[in-house]
Formats: C-alpha cells, structure tokens, sequence
C-alpha cells in the first residue's frame, strides 16, 4: 500500500449536511452557500461529496487549480519533498526548494520571453502581491496616486480595494478607499468614444483635478468584473500611454496568468511589457499558496524586509510551482493545447449564443463568460448546473455572467460533458 491509496478511516462519522457550517462558521462564506454539499476528495477536474456524488469543476478554486485538483506529477513531487524532511516553513531563508524554483522559473518563464525581471516574495495571496506592487510603485515615483478600471478586481485589503471596482465589496473597508482613480476599462463606454480619449485628456490638462499618477493597474481579462477582455490594441495604447506620460504599469496576472489564456502571461498575446506583474492563484501549481511580485530590475528599490510577511517562503508551493514549470511549461505543447480547447469552448458558447436572444458569450483562452441580458438568469444556470453536476460560478457588476475556468488540463471528453450540462442549463432556465 502507497500512501497515496491508504484508506479513509471508518471510525470517523462522517459529516454529510451543512449543518456545522451553518452554526460555526461565519456569516462571510459563499462558494458554500452556492454549492451546498460536503466535498470530501478531488482528482484532476472532478470534485466528490460525502454522498459519493461527482462534480465537473468549471471553476477550479476561481483560477487556482489550473492543473486540476490532487494532479499526480505535482503531487509526487511534493511527497518525496516530506517524505525526506523537505524545509516546510523558512520565512524567506535560502532553501533549496526556493533556489531551484527560481532557476526554473528563469529557465521556463522569464528567459525564452525576454523578461529579467526581479523575483519578490510577497506574503502568499493575490492582494499581497498587489499591496507590495502598489507600495513599490508608489516608493519609486514618489506619487501617491494610483490608476485602476471600472470593473477591476485586485484584492479585499485596503490597498487592492482601493484599485477595485465593485461597490460592494469596496464598502466592506469602512473607511475612505483613496489616492485612487477608476479609468474606463476597454469597451466600457460601448466603443463611442475613441480609446484613452478622456484618459489621455485628464493627464494632459493642468486643470483636470487628477494628480500624475504613480501607476496603471490592469488586469487583461477582468476575471471577476465579467470576463472584460481587453483588445491588444488597447492594451498597447495604455502602455504606450504609461510610458509618455512616466506612469508604471502593473499587469495584475493573479487569475488570467499561468496559461489561462493560452500563454504563460496574459499580456504576451499584446506584446507588451509590464513593469511589475503579480502572480498567485496558479503559480504555487497544486493549490498550494505563493504569490509573486516581478519587478523590473531598475524598479527593485526596496530596503530588506521593508514589506514582508511570515509565509512568503511557502517551500512546499516551491516544490509543487517548480514541477509544473518543467512538466507544462518547457515548450510551448501545453500552450497550444489550451487553445485548442478554449476554441472548442467558444464553439459551443458561440452556438448557444446565437440560438437565443439576450445572451452572447466572450473571453480568451480558457476563460469563457455567457453573458445574459436579463441577469437573474445567470444564477439560475449555474444552480441548475450544479445540480446536474457541475460547478460555475458567476461574475460582473450585476452577477449576470456564467464564468468558466474548466482546468487547463481537462481532457476534451470532459470539456464535452461540462459543456452539455451547461447548454442544458441555460435552455431550460431561458425555455
Ligand atoms: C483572486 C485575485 C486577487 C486576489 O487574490 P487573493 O489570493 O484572493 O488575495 C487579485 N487580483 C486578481 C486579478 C484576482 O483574480
């Protein structure tokens, strides 16, 4: 027996309602509210509950399981690493886990595109990497101010709200979110007004009111403001902008890096470069959490341990992050594959789309969004789907998008199945 295939053990009841959620746990959560069962284990896009029941996972922990849950190449690599006394916790002492993730990185990543950007370790969330981003920016310039874009996401502390879009969300901080400025997001004004019009303007103007700011933080596809693409075209424009007008730019690829959309960066298919990118959700490979921080060398003006955090050399997720670098990521087979299924899921999207009125569908690679005029009926899809056995979630400012984050390691039969239920879905709720 390996330990891989020991035994659940029997005398432990198991827990089969959400009762002690219900009583315990805090007010705050939601993915369970959406998907009430108890989900006991996982392998690579299937989920399964206490009830033996089977779930396709279109949603893959919002980005970060983008091998699959429990993947076996990841997985062996990280039990060999405990299995000999690996170093588990080091703060950001030198290990080397942390060595041999960062020559991989190099290898894999950051040299065949050209890019000699600094490694930081922030602590080990999406909102860390972008609060020691914004910190940076701000450090450099000696600017406070910062410029995000309606719809954007970058995080729940104080800083990553500031730059974030939703209301809701914003007003959880209960305190003043300043020294940011939202900008319209590609095609938010329905493309009548031409690109950075009154971006470009406000900067130009010594009477506009909008100090120079510090930086641009953008995200490629708005993942949780509806799956907004941004054209390349667009992307260029603002970062041509950046550099006329001595703004940094910061590519937030916390959710759309790491393959989503096809390439390892979201930004490579616009040919631009970032001067600081964030990473989290995938990069850590196995669900396991890390966050990064790439800082154009000329930009690293950090002091030591001016921002820190206790679990930013998370070893095991170097372990795990190393090995999907070299498995997926030594050429660019697993790139091409990714495309290949984001088009299959744009077919099939594309077809629903234009079967029914109030419904159309958009994104890149494989992030998909069906967007639904009347927005309730998002909801009811993925309640339906879940019912017949898959996850999704929704996004957008009302809710009124179905997002798909199928693993980027799905196999076609599986993308096939998930695809059925949720056409399924959307035909009975818009029947
Ligand atoms: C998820 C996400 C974050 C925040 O990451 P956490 O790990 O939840 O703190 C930041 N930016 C983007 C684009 C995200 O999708």
């Amino acid at each position: 027996m390996t330990l891989l295939d020991s035994p659940v053990d029997d005398a432990v009841p198991t827990i089969t309602d959400m009762s002690v959620f219900e009583q315990h746990e805090s007010e705050v959560r939601s993915y369970c509210r959406n998907w009430p069962t108890v989900f006991e284990q996982a392998r690579g896009s299937w989920l399964t509950d206490v009830h033996g029941d089977r779930y396709l996972d279109f949603f893959a922990g919002a980005g970060a399981l983008n091998y699959g849950h429990n993947n076996p190449v990841l997985k062996q690599a990280l039990l060999e690493y405990l299995v000999d006394d690996g170093i588990v916790h080091g703060l950001d002492m030198a290990t080397v886990a942390k060595a041999r993730f960062i020559e991989t990185f190099r290898d894999n990543v950051l040299q065949p595109r050209g890019l000699d950007h600094k490694i930081q370790f922030p602590g080990p969330t999406g909102t860390n990497a972008v609060e020691s981003a914004l910190k940076l920016a701000r450090k450099v310039t000696g600017r406070e101010s910062v410029i995000g874009f309606t719809n954007a996401f970058h995080g729940m502390t104080l800083g990553s709200l500031s730059v974030t879009g939703n209301s809701m969300k914003r007003a959880g901080a209960g305190i003043p979110l300043v020294h940011a400025t939202p900008m319209p997001f590609d095609n938010y004004l329905g493309g009548v007004v031409e690109d950075f019009t009154w971006f470009e303007r406000v900067l130009d103007d010594s009477g506009s009111g909008l100090n120079l700011p510090a930086a641009v933080i953008v995200e490629t596809v708005q993942g949780e403001g509806g799956v907004n693409v941004a054209r390349p075209e667009w992307l260029r424009g603002l970062a041509d902008l950046c550099r006329r007008h001595d703004m940094l730019l910061i590519v937030d690829d916390v959710q759309m890096g790491c393959g989503r959309t096809g390439e390892f960066f979201s930004f490579e298919e616009a040919g631009i470069v970032p001067d600081i990118i964030t990473l989290s959700k995938s990069i850590g490979g196995y669900g396991l959490p890390l966050a990064l921080t790439l800082i154009r060398p000329d930009l690293d003006v950090w002091t030591p341990g001016e921002h820190n955090g206790t679990f930013r050399g998370n070893n095991p997720a170097f372990v795990t992050a190393t090995r999907a670098l070299e498995h997926y990521w030594a050429d660019d087979t697993f790139s091409r594959d990714i495309h290949i299924k984001g088009r299959q899921i744009e077919e099939v999207l594309t077809a629903l789309a234009g079967r029914h009125q109030g419904l159309s569908t958009r994104g890149r690679g494989m992030v998909r969004g069906l967007v639904f005029d009347d927005a309730t009926h998002a909801g009811k899809v993925c309640t339906r789907a879940f019912e017949s056995g898959l996850l999704a979630e929704t996004s957008g400012p009302s809710d009124e998008v179905v997002k798909l984050l199928p693993p980027l390691t799905i196999s076609t039969e599986d993308l096939d199945r998930g695809l059925g239920i949720l056409v399924d879905a959307t035909e009975e709720v818009l029947a």
